[in-house]
């Protein structure tokens, strides 16, 4: 497929294409790399125009039900959903999330939903850029949703934050001491968050949960989006809360927009990616060098055996790298 076939297949909206067009975001050789690029520039104009919310929770809070309910609420309503994942777990267990092509049923199916497992191999800055590279893709294919899927393991969420306009918790009723199982610094980064399974007799639970962390957000400072996070409820397995949680993230939108931080905010992150494709750049470059790897096991050697400093050990790798002819 030439340049212009890519281009106007994703411009049209066409799934497959959009989906060709992401194998080629995510690989890693520089011919795919090089095209992925061209095809990146030309859709350009066309990106920027969606939603894009981060999703993130703990294995087993909810998550694929969760998108599955309130994508089926979307796409229903008339909205294009594309769902993409980081899941820096992928490369050890082949994908946890959005890898089994069981979950997800009903929306896949959808006409207007595209569905796409996380990129599989790499360190989660690359697998970050290619994922936000996808977006734009997604942006392009006329998506005007863009749910982004991280596992809640640590790193990932900060990274997650970095790519979309609003990050959404999920919250599981009872894993452990309730506020104890939520590190608190996602629980700052979040715009909403949400308790699931409130269904049956877990109802009340939840209830009771949800004054609980609107209490402790209280204790939060003040975010930089002048947005007050709220605490809702849902069930992905009784399809409620969904219309409440949507109306609550164009709220944050309309709130955003108006005091600027909605455009302010992707400013900065278009700023934060080009420095991480620049550090990721250079990164590969020093590391990927043969002539650099050699040197740098015999330094680790000296520096293990106190013959020099890690700094001077540093200092000599960096100047032979940067003498290069
Ligand atoms: P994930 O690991 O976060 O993606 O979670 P899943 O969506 O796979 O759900 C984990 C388990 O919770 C599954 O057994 C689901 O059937 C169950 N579950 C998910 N949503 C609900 C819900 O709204 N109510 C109830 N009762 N169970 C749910």
């Amino acid at each position: 497929m030439s340049d212009t076939d890519y281009i106007e297949g994703i411009l049209k909206g066409d799934r497959t294409t959009l989906s060709l067009a992401i194998t080629m975001v995510e690989s890693n050789l520089p011919e795919h790399t090089q095209q992925a690029q061209k095809i990146i520039e030309a859709c350009l104009s066309y990106t920027g125009k969606s939603i894009r919310i981060g999703i993130t929770g703990i294995p087993g809070v909810g998550k694929s039900s969760f998108i599955e309910s309130i994508g089926t609420y979307l796409t229903q309503s008339g909205h294009k959903l594309a769902v993409l994942a980081i899941d820096p777990s992928s490369e050890r267990s082949k994908g946890s999330i959005l890898g089994d092509k069981t979950r997800m049923e009903t929306l896949s199916a959808h006409p207007h939903a595209f569905i796409r497992p996380s990129p599989s191999a790499g360190t989660l800055g690359g697998v970050a850029r290619k994922t936000r590279e996808s977006i734009l893709l997604c942006e392009a294919a006329g998506y005007d949703i863009i749910f982004v899927e991280t596992v809640g393991v640590g790193q990932s969420e900060t990274t997650v934050r970095s790519m979309v306009d609003f990050f959404l918790l999920l919250i599981l009723f009872g894993a452990g001491d309730e506020l104890q199982g939520i590190k608190r610094g996602i629980m700052e980064m979040a715009d909403l968050l949400v308790i699931t399974k409130a269904d049956g007799s877990n109802i009340e639970n939840t209830q009771r949960a949800t004054a609980e962390y609107k209490s402790a957000l209280h204790m939060f400072p003040a975010p930089e989006s002048g947005w007050t996070p709220n605490v809702l409820t849902c069930s992905a397995l009784k399809n409620t809360g969904m219309e409440q949680i949507w109306q609550n993230i164009l709220d944050y939108k309309e709130h955003t927009a108006q005091n600027g931080y909605f455009d302010s905010c992707r400013n900065k992150q278009s700023l934060f990616w080009m420095n991480e494709t620049i550090k990721d750049t250079l990164s590969n470059s020093f590391y990927g060098n043969t002539e650099i790897q050699k040197l740098l096991i015999r330094l680790q050697d000296d520096v293990l055996n106190n013959k020099i400093s890690s700094f001077i050990a540093a200092q000599q790798i960096l100047n032979y790298y940067f003498s290069r002819k």
